[in-house]
């Protein structure tokens, strides 16, 4: 079994990332497997080497130990680029030119747009430029994001596409590892029918960035051999994706177990934005590793 955390370093970890990494590292410590940390940090804007530190640093702290060397995205991105290319040589990207007035036009004039599981969903007019203007556009230098025709990408994909949820969590800390359950039978979770097409035209490949956490997450579980994805209810749509990304490489598929998300004292969900408490608060107040393990297994959960 390979498990992995993957935040992004874009401020420091809480108790809802906590939850997350504990579910990953009690999994693979249970089935004598490997847990791996990896830093989605593509985007360079938000993402702060100091946070990457701090987070290596907490974890630590708790003693939630990782395998191996920690995979920064970042320095990756000619492994994404070449994913990319592989797309685009198949017909299934195409470079979008909008901009976010563009496309709020677009949806105007549509008449309001779908939603789906990342925002509106893209009307559609980059797909519909003619050959010469793509051309002349990309010749130009225009910046462009790079998306997948997401009709064309269902037809290169056999039948429905399913992903295996194991559902339900790790017990909680306090007691002994138990190592009589190695890991997960063949066949085991329940089926879930995906639904990629709910995502319309996604992006790819940002036009500031040239990747997206979808590609690269996918592309990362795959390339470090992830049997197991564990991570919030929050991230349970981009699976639908996720599955279809894989089908369209060819990659392995994981498994997933969802977890429940944190609730904060407010009954809302803990999030950094909502200035939920950083693990370094409860360290510098004199909690112990345990007390904050057991805090962010026992919350309130959604
Ligand atoms: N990097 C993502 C985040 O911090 C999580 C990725 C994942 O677990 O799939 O929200």
């Amino acid at each position: 079994m390979v498990t992995r955390f993957a935040p992004s370093p874009t401020g420091l970890l809480h108790l809802g990332h906590v939850r997350s990494a504990i579910e990953g590292w009690r999994r693979a410590r249970v089935a004598g497997g490997r847990f791996l940390l990896r830093i989605e940090d593509i985007d360079l804007g938000r993402c702060r080497p100091e946070f990457t530190a701090a987070i290596e640093e907490d974890l630590r702290w708790l003693g939630l130990s990782w395998d191996g060397p920690v995979r920064v995205q970042s320095r990756h991105l000619p492994d994404y680029a070449a994913v990319l290319d592989g797309l685009r040589g198949r017909g299934l990207l195409y470079p979008c030119f909008c901009t976010r007035a563009d496309v709020a036009r677009a949806v105007t004039a549509q008449g309001g747009a779908r939603m789906g599981p990342d925002g509106p969903v893209y009307p559609g007019t980059c797909r519909a430029l003619p050959a010469a203007e793509r051309a002349r556009r990309l010749r130009a230098g225009e910046p462009h994001a790079l998306r997948l025709d997401m009709a064309r990408a269902l037809q290169a994909v056999p039948g429905p596409l399913f992903y295996r949820e194991l559902g339900g969590s790790m017990p909680a800390s306090g007691g002994p590892l138990r190592r009589e359950t190695p890991g997960v039978a063949p066949g085991a979770g329940r089926l879930v029918r995906c639904d990629p097409a709910a995502f319309g035209d996604v992006v790819l490949a940002r036009k500031d960035v040239p990747a997206s956490y979808h590609l690269c997450v996918t592309h990362d579980d795959a390339l470090q051999g992830v049997t197991l994805v564990t991570r919030g209810e929050d991230l349970r749509p981009s699976t639908d994706l996720h599955r279809l990304l894989q089908a369209l490489m060819g990659w392995p598929e994981p498994l997933y177990a969802h977890h429940p998300l944190l609730l904060g004292p407010d009954g809302q969900r803990l999030s950094k934005s909502a200035g939920s408490r950083p693990i370094r608060a409860w360290r510098e107040a004199g909690a112990s590793p345990q007390a904050v393990l057991a805090l962010a297994e026992s919350a309130g959960v959604a």
